[in-house]
């Protein structure tokens, strides 16, 4: 068999976790998995399937990608199912519930014939959720995989999502702090990054330099980056706040935050304006807002600063920790979410809690450059080890196992 692009990781990942990966899927070769999303681009839910779909294809796997799309109203409802999963006190009408379940039966009847022969369903999120009610005679074993924090779910809604997950034969959720407790085997899968990818493979010191001089930026003095979308949540005064205090003792600092899709969200345009505030005419901070497709700008940044900040208050995994880790990166993270499994303190890097916190921080690694390159060094082989693609696609091969096996503690593989 062919295994031309797995064997482009094996540079990253290392060649051991590519045999291991090919002897793994032996016994699965020749299985038919669906997956099933809302949409094919945008998005981390697409981005990381899109490789998954093709790597698990090179390996022998029978895989098929289907999406589910409906009218409006399918979207106003699968986007309140989102807001209630994340805890927001929302409102579902019956009217859109009626469309989320036309809509769902409708796509469960076009891809019947599909979903019959297939051995593994694996739904992502609440979209297509109750296609698995339009089923009868289910052969396969169904998945739902919620990329979610479902922590402090809003119980009116969940208690009817968590209905329509029941008829499922397992769940997986990204971390166990984002889990919900149900009636199958809950399993945990943390998200990944592509070292592969346009945003994280390597690049030239020539692509470096080049966002160097076009957004002004002293490459002989220390950066510190901040990549995120303009959230308060991620906290980016409070970015700011950090660096005005590390700049009392350091004057020579800089700051960087980069972040995208201000323009198609009010509240985004409102956390810029406070941003932009906050920055006031200090020139040393660079306020950059770029588009949705800027990898390569974003890959070179995460690789220009000498420390990377994600001070969230609140965060789902954050993917921007793996990617900056992966580079290198030292990264001063907000004590929540993903971080907390990402950032270990002192290790790859601190957690912290307050701006003040964050400045403490900021001003040991600056006076300690050994210890800022060797926590950088660790940071990197940590994503390594846990947070590539890789790993995830192992631990996709695992569940099917597992969930194939009627999910039984002990499996003997000859
Ligand atoms: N990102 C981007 N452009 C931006 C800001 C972020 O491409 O202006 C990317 C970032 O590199 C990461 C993803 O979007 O890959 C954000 O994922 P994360 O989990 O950090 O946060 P989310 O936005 O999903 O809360």
């Amino acid at each position: 068999m062919n295994h031309k692009i797995l064997e482009q990781y094996s540079e990253h990942a290392g060649p051991d976790v590519i045999e291991h990966l090919k002897q793994l899927v032996e016994p699965l070769i020749g299985l038919k998995v669906v997956h099933v999303n809302s949409t094919k681009l945008g998005g981390g839910v697409a981005e990381i399937l899109d490789k998954m779909v093709i790597l698990m294809r090179e390996l022998g796997i029978d895989t098929s990608w289907e999406v589910i799309s409906g009218e409006a109203e399918f979207y106003t409802c699968t986007k309140n199912f989102h807001n209630a999963i994340q805890g927001n006190r929302v409102n579902v009408s019956d009217s859109q519930l009626e469309v989320y379940e036309k809509t769902n039966a409708e796509t469960a009847e076009r891809l019947r014939d599909k979903l019959q022969e297939a051995d593994i369903v694996f739904i992502h999120d609440p979209q297509p959720a109750a296609m698995i009610k339009y089923i009868d005679s289910r052969k396969a074993k169904w998945i739902w995989r919620c990329h979610i924090d479902a922590s402090k779910p809003f119980r009116p809604v969940w208690k009817h999502l968590k209905n329509i997950i029941s008829y499922y034969d397992a769940s997986v959720f990204s971390l166990a702090s984002f889990a919900q407790r149900m009636p199958h085997p809950v399993y945990l899968i943390a998200p990944s990054i592509d070292p592969l990818h346009r945003k994280n493979m390597d690049l030239n010191q020539t692509d470096i330099d080049e966002v160097y001089s076009r957004f002004e930026i002293d490459p002989e003095r220390p950066i510190m980056l901040q990549v995120s979308r303009y959230d308060r949540f991620k906290d980016p005064v409070g970015v700011i706040l950090a660096y005005r205090l590390a700049k009392k003792m350091l004057p020579h600092i800089q700051l960087v935050l980069a972040g995208g899709g201000a323009s198609d969200d009010p509240e985004g345009e409102i956390i810029l304006n406070e941003v932009r505030m906050a920055a006031g005419d200090d020139p040393d901070i660079k306020v950059l807002l770029l588009p949705g497709d800027a990898h390569l700008t974003i890959n070179a940044l995460q690789r220009a600063a000498d420390i990377v900040l994600q001070k969230s208050i609140r965060e789902g995994f954050g993917l921007t920790v793996a990617e900056a880790m992966w580079k290198n990166k030292p990264v001063i993270g907000g004590d929540t979410g993903g971080i907390r499994i990402q950032v270990v303190n002192h290790h790859t890097g601190f957690l912290v809690n307050t701006p003040e916190g964050a400045a403490l921080r900021i001003r040991y690694l600056l006076s300690n450059p050994d210890i800022l390159n060797n926590i950088g060094k660790t940071a990197k082989e940590f994503v390594r080890e846990n947070f590539l693609n890789t790993r995830h696609l192992r631990e996709y091969f695992t569940l099917f196992y597992a969930v194939l096996h009627n999910n039984i503690e002990r499996i003997e593989l000859s």
